[in-house]
């Protein structure tokens, strides 16, 4: 079965004229250890899927499953095991500014009740990968937009997320920058074996690094398949 599940998934937000269907009757399956891109237009849908997958929204109806179990059916505190499980990278990097890198990685380690000297060899090994090393001691705000990703990167990997969804990761960095990240989410799916959920309304960046492609418009599933099938389209 897919690590993630989506079967006939509404979600509606508001009631009776004021309604808003952000979500129409979606199905959609990602294979473990596959990088899938979900593309379309802003009000596609894109962020409420993302919220639907990480389980912060319940469905309106359908169901939504992660590594086969049926989100529906948890009780909070399950819930927040599942969202242990799925890293978070977001277009606007969401780094506390009064952290060090080091201590924005350590973050979610801090909370997730790891030792300290436990925290320390994870936070080092973490930014070796992704390269960032040097800026352990550095702020948020002396930092490029690319190194901020970077850091983004390791802090949703520290405590070992099987999945990683990426948020419009990449539309706030040029071109060459968008590169870069766009090599080192490879290399977290290809070495760390970590599935990637990419959600953009760049064609070129799921070109770039998807496998599969979902296109979505007006929360409906318009195309899916492989990003050769999507795109070459007659
Ligand atoms: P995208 O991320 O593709 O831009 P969204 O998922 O943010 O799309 O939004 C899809 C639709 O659902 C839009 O019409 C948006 O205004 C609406 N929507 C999203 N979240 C809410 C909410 N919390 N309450 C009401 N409407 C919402
Ligand atoms: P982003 O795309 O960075 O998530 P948005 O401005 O699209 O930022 O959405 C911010 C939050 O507001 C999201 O949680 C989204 O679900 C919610 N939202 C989006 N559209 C609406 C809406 N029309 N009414 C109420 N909430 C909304």
């Amino acid at each position: 079965a897919p690590l993630i599940e989506l079967e006939h998934v509404s979600k509606v937000f508001g009631t009776g004229t004021g309604a808003v269907t952000a979500i129409d009757d979606l199905s959609l399956g990602i294979e473990a250890g596959q990088i899938f891109g979900v593309i379309g237009y802003s009000g596609a849908g894109k962020s409420t899927l993302v919220r639907l997958i990480n389980a912060l929204e319940p469905v309106t109806s359908g169901r939504v499953l992660v590594d086969g179990v049926d989100l529906s059916t948890l009780g909070e505190r399950e819930l927040r095991t599942v969202r242990a499980g799925i890293g978070m990278i977001f277009q606007q990097f969401n780094l506390l500014r009064s952290r060090t890198v080091f201590g924005n990685v350590a973050y979610p380690l801090k909370i997730a009740g790891w030792a300290k000297e436990e925290r320390r060899r994870r936070v080092a090994e973490l930014l070796n990968f992704v390269g960032i090393a040097e800026k352990a001691w550095s702020y948020p705000d002396q930092l490029s937009g690319g190194q901020k990703q970077r850091v983004g990167i390791a802090r949703a990997l520290a405590t070992n997320p099987k999945i990683l969804l990426a948020d419009e990761s990449t539309s706030a960095l040029d071109p060459d920058t968008t590169a870069e990240v766009l090599r080192l989410l490879k290399r977290v799916n290809s070495e760390l074996g970590v599935t990637i959920v990419v959600i953009t309304h760049e064609m070129d960046v799921v070109r770039e690094i998807a496998d599969r492609v979902a296109v979505l418009d007006s929360g409906r599933l318009v195309e899916e398949g492989t990003v050769y099938d999507v795109f070459s389209a007659p």
